[in-house]
């Protein structure tokens, strides 16, 4: 890397977004990103018959003004979650599903045309060449007389004049080394800021035919009783490619795949019929890796300490500042919380 410039720590939706308000100013940065993969949290997959799958983030409403501002402003297209027919609720496995119809929302479910994933890369696509390093995990933050220096887990050091923490809080506390050691108060609030999502699983079925839909099912379903909690109708924008998506209860990390998949198709078969037991594809995602999540999180409510006003402010001298979700002050844990905390270090600190 050349002369000193600002160093985004994460190529999730919050480091991104704040690089593209960075670039609108004119103003130089670098991603560096610890995976092969830019988006973080939001990754959309393609199926086998090509329908997009989301494996994280996936809805969104017109309670989310940043982000539906970002989506109109990027020229990308929404749409309204599928909801229309007969939804299941499975109280018990060994009663019959209670059947309801969801009324039309007053402030429906969208999803993003193409798959969230447009949403990243529309936003790479306006940014320099040379502005994302991927496969480069940052483990060492350490401030010079004018600068902070970066070491990533290759061996590599990085020069910056400044820097933005855009991964989550308790990820930075367990992954980096700060020297000078960050403030004692600090140090005490980042292992304990909730990462929302840390731990879920995340399924995606693909099939050639809705038939729930020509049967008259909405596609929705929420079971105490099944591996399945929640899932989702996961028609695509063009109404041409057809699958499900939900999130699998808590014990499912511990399964292997092919038996997530079989219980999965069993709740369903038992549900929906035969057909449901013929998708053309079944993925799902554990979202445990070390992109995310280091050991278990000592957590004891939902967005614990989320928006918490020790990360709204900066360290090392005016140098280093923390962004991403869970420093939002509003909506942290959620795609909204992602593009407020890249205003807002844009905005406190960068004066865009
Ligand atoms: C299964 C699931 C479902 C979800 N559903 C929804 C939804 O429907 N609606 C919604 O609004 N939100 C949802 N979310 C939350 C949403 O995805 C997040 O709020 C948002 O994507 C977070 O963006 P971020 O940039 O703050 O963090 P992240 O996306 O976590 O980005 C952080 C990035 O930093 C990288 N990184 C980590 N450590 C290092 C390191 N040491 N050095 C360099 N890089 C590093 C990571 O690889 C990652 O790319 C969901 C999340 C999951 C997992």
């Amino acid at each position: 890397m050349g002369s000193k410039e600002t160093i985004i720590i994460g190529g999730g939706l919050s480091g991104i977004t704040l690089a593209y308000l960075l670039t609108k100013r004119n103003i130089k940065s670098t991603i560096l990103e610890a995976s092969p993969r830019l988006g973080g949290r939001i990754q959309t997959i393609k199926g086998v018959i090509g329908t997009p799958l989301e494996l994280g983030a996936t809805w969104f409403s017109d309670m989310h003004p940043n982000l539906l501002a970002l989506i109109d402003e990027l020229g990308l297209k929404k749409y309204p979650q599928f909801s229309k027919g007969i939804s299941l609720f499975q109280t018990r496995s060994f009663e019959p599903p209670q059947k309801f119809y969801v009324p039309e929302a007053e402030n429906p479910s969208y999803r993003l045309a193409g798959g969230t994933q447009m949403l990243i890369d529309t936003l790479i696509q306006k940014l320099p060449e040379d502005a994302i390093l991927l496969n480069t995990k940052v483990t060492t933050v350490r401030e010079t007389e004018n600068g902070i220096v970066l070491g990533t887990a290759d061996g590599r050091f990085l020069d910056a004049h400044t820097v933005v923490i855009c991964i989550p809080p308790q990820l930075a506390s367990k992954q980096m080394t700060f020297s000078p050691a960050l403030p004692d108060p600090l140090v005490a609030v980042l292992p304990s800021v909730q990462t929302w999502m840390a731990g879920a699983v995340k399924f995606t079925l693909e099939y050639e035919r809705p038939f729930w839909r020509t049967e008259g099912y909405s596609g929705m379903l929420y079971s105490h009783a099944g591996i399945i909690t929640e899932m989702y109708d996961h028609t695509n924008f063009e109404g041409s490619k057809f699958g499900f998506t939900g999130f699998l209860g808590g014990g499912a990390a511990s399964y292997a795949e092919e038996v997530r998949k079989e219980l999965v198709l069993r709740q369903l078969g038992e549900l929906l019929g035969e057909k449901a037991l013929k998708p053309v594809a079944y993925f799902d995602k554990v979202w445990t890796d070390e992109f995310i999540l280091s050991g278990n999180q000592v957590i004891q409510r939902p967005h614990q300490n989320n928006g918490h006003p020790l990360l709204q402010q900066s360290y090392m001298d005016g140098k280093l500042f923390f962004a991403g979700t869970e420093t939002s002050p509003e909506y942290s844990g959620y795609m909204e919380g992602a593009v407020i905390s890249a205003q807002l270090v844009a905005k406190r600190y960068f004066k865009t």
